[in-house]
């Protein structure tokens, strides 16, 4: 039975002592998580903070800030000025220029900021300074209170050797292996040896999979050991590692902890975060599925230790990897500061996390004991990225001209740091919002995310939202069956499938797509002053003519989910009827009768009748690159199209799909076959080329990196390289031209 029956075996039996424990939290649940209702709001010591973050994470802190009283500074860099966080602080100061190593990495320039202020306190948020002991440890001496544990647990758990040992000492399992300071490579082959083979080399120093390797035999360990040695003392400037065990099937539960100045410890339950592409979360929940209360309890214990050891105090996440197939956990590192996905947390116990943090700080004692923390209902968080899904993953940017999440509620949070309009840029994460559902149980919650998904509508540049709802939709995640390979074992199911070439590829559904598209077009383009002074292109080309019956063409290209494919062109034959009514024809579509409108004259949302069934859809038209799209949201579908340059096409010939398609920017970008173009945003970290040098089609040109990720963009062809203004340390846009490989003309010389 394909992937294991002891794991199988194992699920099965975690999961029924849980279900009993399930049904007794819903006996005791009520419809909404506990968050939400109004708290009497006690006060706090602190009386203003400034937040040493940007985006989300920043207006999320604000927000309790606000509930409590607590004034709120914000920071922010050249390319924030207009930024959400900005605009929602009660005083802002400027740190620097938009590269985060000269503003949100720029310690002494926030510490400045808190003083001259007067903000008693620095929460650091997540990723920035937040795991930095010596931004901890610079606060203390400007007399700032910093929202976090003491500098010395910070440095403790930020060398992996110097955690494991800790937490071996204290009692906490550690992944059976060699953490030792002796790094001679005889040492370090035998301790592999001893621990069995497939093994893990990993820097001491590491994070985000650097200096990482799976040694699966004896033969390849001296390879791989010098090539995590190479990446750890190039990422970190250390080439130490450790070796542990190779756990081949696990699942990453982590346990939120918490701490006081008075040496009280909790822990809030845990969080299944096993769902990961590129060694990173996108889909957490709380609890974690299939597991017993017992299991929770020894979990939990367990963080609590580790958190004791080294003194802690502020919220921190122990994370753990748990072999699927002995049932067995095992520490893995702990993260010493707030987790993105802390509100799932929030959601099923009913507690503020923030609000800990500020009372912590203040000195006072943590709000709730063990036994008082309550564990109620199912939560998931989706984390919605600009990324291009089927490249990989890899991280866009881009404007976002269309933002438009579900509406939030007492069992719906969107957290977000933009808005529509607001620019998703190169420098920072691509994470552009987090989805977080509440239910009475796992599928409740499960059906809320799939819905509120389906209801988020982003356009201007690629997301993951697709790809989420799909996994929200997958049969092997409703039943909970998750581990760190998830994606990889579904991969099929998930990604969108690639087109084949041909013209009968088109699905169904994309071609009424497009006719919904053209109807609704059609209900606003004899209205165009409501699409902006501008207009659309088609919105301006024609007008209704009442009573009269006319037709005209209407061309679209579509966008295919899956990858680098061409344009698909497609042509609707609309005609408007006598009666405000449309009839829509077109290639392999039978003629569709469309009545209907928006539903109010500047809203997106139209209600249409189509052949006599009611639908509702949204529609968004925007101009990007010199190019018009048309976003159509219809029940579960996002259909995307670019509109081809007006052709005044009065045929009844309806062969316009086999003309060459592409909007500018694609085809400039089709006509340049030497071309080096960065196939996602980040920075250049390693320059490889220069101009006039000759490469061979595959060898580096230079290396990028975004988000915890390097990326080797290769040669395209063998030739020269021309027109590389690239420096070490720029950012580039996705798409971005780096440079070209001219072939051939010199070879002559
Ligand atoms: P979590 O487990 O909470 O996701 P991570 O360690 O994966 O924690 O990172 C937390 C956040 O810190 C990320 O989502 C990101 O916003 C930020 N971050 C961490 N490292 C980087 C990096 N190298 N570049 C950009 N952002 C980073
Ligand atoms: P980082 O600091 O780079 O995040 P971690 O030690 O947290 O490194 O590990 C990152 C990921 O690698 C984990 O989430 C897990 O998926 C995988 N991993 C770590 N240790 C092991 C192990 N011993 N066996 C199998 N997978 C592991
Ligand atoms: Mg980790």
């Amino acid at each position: 039975m394909g992937r294991g029956s002891t794991a199988y075996r194992y699920v099965v039996l975690m999961a029924k002592p849980y279900w009993k424990w399930g049904q007794i939290c819903r006996a005791l649940s009520s419809s909404v998580p506990p968050i939400h209702k109004e708290d009497k709001v006690k006060r706090v010591g602190i009386k203003k903070i400034l937040i040493a973050n940007r985006g989300e994470i920043a207006c999320r802190v604000m927000r309790t800030a606000q509930k409590l009283g607590v004034q709120t500074v914000a920071v922010y860099s050249d390319a924030d000025r207009h930024a959400k966080h900005v605009h929602d602080a009660d005083e802002a100061v400027h740190i620097g220029p938009a590269p985060a190593s000269a503003s949100y990495l720029n310690a002494s320039a926030i510490v400045t900021a808190a003083l001259e202020t007067q903000a008693q306190a620095i929460h650091p948020g997540y990723g920035f300074l937040s795991e930095s002991s010596q931004f901890a440890e610079l606060c203390k001496q400007k007399g700032i209170i910093f929202m976090g544990p003491p500098s010395a647990a910070i440095q403790a758990m930020g060398d992996k050797s110097v955690a494991k040992t800790m937490m071996s000492a204290a009692g906490v399992p550690v992944v059976p292996g060699y953490h030792g300071e002796d790094q001679s490579v005889l040492l370090l082959q035998a301790e592999a040896n001893r621990i069995g083979y497939p093994v893990l080399i990993k820097a001491t120093q590491g994070g985000g999979g650097k200096g990482m390797r799976i040694v699966h035999s004896e033969s390849e360990f001296s390879e791989s050991l010098a090539s995590a040695q190479r990446e750890s003392q190039a990422a970190f400037g250390d080439s130490r590692v450790l070796i542990e065990k190779y756990v081949s099937q696990p699942r990453h539960i982590e346990v939120q902890i918490f701490g006081d100045k008075h040496g009280n410890v909790v822990h809030l339950n845990e969080r299944d975060c096993s769902v990961q592409r590129r060694h990173q979360k996108i889909i957490e929940e709380a609890p974690a599925p299939h597991i017993t209360s017992e299991f929770r309890q020894r979990i939990g214990q367990a963080a609590v230790n580790a958190a004791k050891a080294v003194g802690y105090e502020s919220a921190g996440t122990v994370e753990f990897i748990v072999d699927t197939l002995s049932g067995d956990f095992y520490f893995m590192e702990m993260n010493t500061r707030l987790q993105v996905e802390h509100p799932v947390t929030e959601m099923v116990t009913g507690q503020d996390l923030v609000e800990w943090q500020i009372r912590v700080a203040s000195g006072e004692v943590l709000p709730l004991q063990q036994d008082q923390i309550k564990l109620s209902g199912h939560s998931f968080e989706a984390r919605i990225y600009a990324e291009n899904v089927p490249k990989g993953f890899l991280p866009a940017a881009g404007l976002l001209h269309h933002y438009h999440p579900p509406a939030i509620s007492s069992t719906v949070r969107v957290e977000s740091g933009v808005g529509k309009g607001d620019a998703v840029s190169v420098f920072y994460d691509p994470m552009i919002a987090k989805l977080v559902v509440w239910g009475q149980d796992r599928s409740a919650a499960l059906i809320k995310l799939h819905d509120c998904l389906t209801k988020f509508q982003i356009s201007g540049l690629p997301t993951n939202i697709g790809f989420l709802k799909t996994l929200a939709n997958h049969h092997a995640f409703a039943a909970g069956d998750v581990d760190t390979h998830f994606i990889e074992r579904f991969k099929p199911d998930l990604l969108p499938v690639p087109l084949v070439k041909q013209d009968d590829a088109v699905p169904q559904e994309t071609r009424v797509g497009a006719a919904l598209a053209a109807a609704a077009i059609s209900t606003t383009s004899s209205r165009s002053k409501e699409m902006g002074s501008k207009g659309f292109i088609w919105n301006s080309e024609l007008g209704f003519r009442l009573n009269h019956e006319y037709s005209r063409i209407l061309h679209f290209d579509w966008k295919p989910e899956a990858g680098d494919v061409p344009l698909v062109p497609l042509a609707l034959r609309v005609t408007h009827g006598k009666l405000g009514d449309y009839t829509v024809e077109g290639h392999k579509l039978e003629k569709i009768c469309i009545t209907g409108k928006q539903v109010e004259s500047d809203s997106h949302e139209y209600r249409l009748h189509v052949n006599n069934k009611s639908t509702s859809l949204s529609l968004v038209q925007f101009h990007q690159g010199g190019v018009s799209h048309v976003d159509l949201w219809e029940g579960e579908r996002h259909h995307q199209f670019t509109v081809p340059m007006p052709q005044f096409d009065t045929s009844d010939e309806l062969s316009g799909e086999h003309r060459s398609s592409g909007g500018q920017h694609e085809r400039n970008q089709v006509q340049t076959p030497g071309a080096v173009i960065a196939p996602m945003a980040g920075r250049v970290v390693k320059l490889f080329a220069d101009n006039g040098i000759k490469v061979k089609k595959g060898d580096a040109i230079l290396v990028l990196e975004a988000m915890k990720m390097e990326h080797v963009v290769k040669a395209p062809v063998e030739g020269w390289v021309r027109g590389c203004k690239i420096e070490v340390g720029q950012q580039v846009s996705d798409n971005t031209i780096l440079c070209h490989i001219e072939v051939g003309i010199l070879e002559m010389n």
